[in-house]
């Protein structure tokens, strides 16, 4: 299928909103306007075959050369001005190069006698911001003063294709402003379910009903482990295209089914958050899968472009273009950073809270100068040996640690979150220090009576 039937019926078909729709990339008009610019060049004999030699004999210092230059972020106009400058060698008026093909030397013709007389308005004007003959080329080394004097610049007057790029970048700068505001919404969606799961999820002694703490932590961890839209694991590092998003989504729920845990949601107000949290990651999925699409429409029609005019443009316009988010290839990760600071820290992660040695809660919490923290434990073991540097950062803090280190906040948001983790370290904590009172047998199951 062509890409413009394959664009339009995924614009039909995905369920897209018509807001949405209506400001996709405007394949056709763009494709209509190239026909405008491919006919314009051959009028002028510059038809891609043509600009394809020239392009190639570029790489020849010594010869003919031309320069596209799509001129949109140096000026403060938001519309491109795309400038097309021809180098050309020239004797008695006309192009000397053995290597160009008649039709070259035909176009050459054309336009030379044009740019005969200052008044011409398609030979450089003074203001132009136009590139010395010295530098069409970076590579070109220094030449002769009489060859420079027989090199002449010659700009030909194009209108389409500064049509073409003007629809091209206004089009980019809607996505982006669309992308905004729709990560707006749901900035504003998923703070208010972040309320919720925080009311559903708080410990609270009064409460007769426990919360919903533990499970939530099992889906926000499962959840994480997805990686929906973004992975941080070394292997596949990255964004993630749509359909990998919904591969991993479907993992993700699937996980949530088989542990029976949206069974495991006690209130009411929990099984509708996690309705939500599932609604809003498909429209985020949504959202990616438009801009995916209108981002390959870009590719696309840069490649045609370039493929119909040799002009070389779908290197050159992702950077000059203005893009935030389309072009700028950030939209899956600015949708996974949304999710994870606004919605997954709502239930703190046991990760998060682990003593760096021992790997178990952090529990009694230390707080060293240097504000790492650590067990007690692990620190009554360290200061034992004499080490004085902590394992982090290296400072000199471990002796200079007493009792005003015990951070006792943390503690009590340990206690309230993690009351399984916390009793089972204070009991793991005793059972290593009867040990060492005791020596190695000491075993702290109920002794039996003979
Ligand atoms: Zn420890
Ligand atoms: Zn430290």
């Amino acid at each position: 299928m062509k890409f413009a039937q394959e664009f339009r019926k995924s614009l039909q078909q995905e369920g897209f909103p018509q807001r949405w729709v209506s400001s996709a990339v405007p394949y056709g008009q763009l494709k209509k306007c190239l026909k405008k610019v491919t006919n314009e060049l051959q009028e002028l004999g510059l038809d891609k075959d043509t600009l394809a030699q020239l392009a190639n004999t570029q790489k020849d210092p010594s010869t003919v050369a031309f320069h596209y230059h799509l001129d949109g972020k140096t000026t403060d106009s938001k519309y491109f001005r795309p400038r097309l400058t021809f180098f050309i060698h020239l004797k008695d008026g006309v192009a000397v190069d053995a290597k160009l093909t008649p039709s070259t030397r035909d176009f050459l013709k054309k336009i030379v006698p044009r740019t005969e007389g200052v008044s011409d308005p398609m030979v450089d004007e003074p203001g132009h911001e136009t590139l010395s003959p010295t530098s069409p080329n970076p590579q070109r080394p220094p030449l002769s003063e009489e060859y420079l004097s027989s090199i002449q610049q010659i700009e030909v007057p194009l209108v389409f294709d500064g049509e073409f790029f003007d629809i091209l970048q206004t089009d980019v700068s809607n996505l982006d402003v669309l992308q905004e505001e729709e990560q707006d919404k749901l900035g504003k969606e998923i703070a208010l379910l972040g309320q919720e799961i925080n009311i559903a999820t708080k410990p609270s002694k009064g409460r007769k009903v426990r919360g919903d703490l533990e499970t939530w932590r099992k889906i926000f961890e499962l959840y994480l482990d997805a990686r929906v839209f973004f992975s941080t694991l070394e292997s596949d590092h990255g964004a993630r295209t749509s359909s990998q998003a919904v591969e991993q989504l479907r993992w993700f729920q699937d996980q949530v089914l088989s542990r029976k845990l949206v069974h495991g949601l006690k209130l009411n107000n929990s099984r509708q958050a996690y309705t939500r949290f599932l609604n809003t990651n498909a429209l985020l999925l949504q959202i990616l899968k438009f801009q995916e699409i209108n981002n390959l429409a870009v590719t696309k029609i840069l490649k045609k472009f370039d493929k119909r005019t040799s002009l070389g443009v779908s290197r050159v316009f992702p950077v000059t273009v203005r893009s935030n988010h389309l072009l700028a290839g950030s939209v899956a990760k600015d949708l996974c950073a949304q999710m994870s600071t606004e919605l997954i820290s709502v239930v703190p992660q046991l990760d998060d809270y682990l003593c760096p040695i021992c790997f178990a809660v952090a529990y009694w919490p230390v707080r060293l100068e240097c504000q790492h923290v650590f067990c007690s434990r692990c620190l009554v073991k360290m200061s034992r040996k004499g080490e004085r540097f902590c394992p982090l950062c290296r400072a000199d803090v471990i002796m200079r640690a007493g009792l005003e280190n015990f951070d006792s906040a943390r503690a009590a948001f340990l206690r309230e979150y993690f009351p399984k983790e916390v009793k089972e370290k204070i009991r793991a904590n005793e059972r290593e220090r009867n040990r060492e009172i005791f020596g190695p047998d000491y075993s702290d199951s109920p002794c039996s009576v003979m």
